[in-house]
């Protein structure tokens, strides 16, 4: 199965993806994961993709899209991509690696959420620096303060996960990577999910109906 998953920030990428490996294991290729990576090793990729992030604006899609070439060249079975394509000229190059890897894409799941349930979700979002568990200092506290409930590392915030950032996030998800929802509709393989409530609940049923295209 060939995923692509996308949605504002906030909506519920990353937990989505991690979660429904209970129901089938897939590699997950998260393009954010693997900027702040190279970010934290210092890498040369690392150094020009943080003047973007921090902005909330996009790395340009020539880095980008030679990053996923490599990660899909090493990988072709089942995969979750998060976060990639992030707009038109991006899906459009993910549509030649797929063409030049004989891949077919199964489904691409939009991650619907009203704005203000996103602002209020990411500045209150922190994660385990060691694990990489997710908390949220409202609706999911860690039992002591700072530390992962699941390992006893520390818990850190994401460094563009502040208002003034998300809200250019937002902004840049509006004008570049909503417009992905049409170009897949036209494909045939859009499936939009409401979030406003947490992707968690939805999981079995967004299962069942991915499971049924494979049929
Ligand atoms: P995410 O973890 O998916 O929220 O991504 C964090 C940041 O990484 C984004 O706000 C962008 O600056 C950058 N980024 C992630 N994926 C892409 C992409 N496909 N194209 C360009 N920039 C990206």
């Amino acid at each position: 199965m060939q995923l692509i998953i996308f949605g504002a920030p906030g909506a519920g990428k990353g937990t989505m993806a991690q979660n429904i490996q209970k129901y089938k294991q897939f590699s997950h290729i998260s393009t954010g994961d693997l900027f702040r990576r190279h970010i934290k090793e210092k890498t040369d990729l690392g150094k020009l993709a943080s003047d973007y992030i921090e902005k909330g604006l996009l790395v340009p899609d020539e880095v980008t899209e030679k990053l996923i070439r490599h990660e899909l060249d090493m990988i072709r079975s089942d995969f979750i991509l998060d976060g990639f394509p992030r707009n038109i000229p991006q899906a459009e190059a993910l549509d030649r690696i797929l063409q030049d890897f004989d891949i077919k894409l199964t489904a691409c799941v939009h991650l619907e959420i009203d704005p203000e349930i996103v602002i209020e979700r990411l500045v209150n979002r922190m994660s385990c620096q060691d694990c990489g568990a997710p908390y949220n200092l409202v609706i999911k506290k860690p039992k002591v303060e700072n530390v992962c409930d699941e390992c006893g590392g520390k818990l850190t915030q994401r460094a563009d996960d502040n208002e003034e950032t998300i809200r250019h996030r937002f902004e840049t998800y509006r004008a570049e990577t909503e417009p992905l929802a049409r170009y897949y509709e036209n494909k045939g393989l859009l499936m939009t999910v409401n979030c406003n409530e947490g992707i968690l609940t939805k999981l079995d049923q967004v299962w069942e109906d991915l499971a049924a295209l494979e049929d």
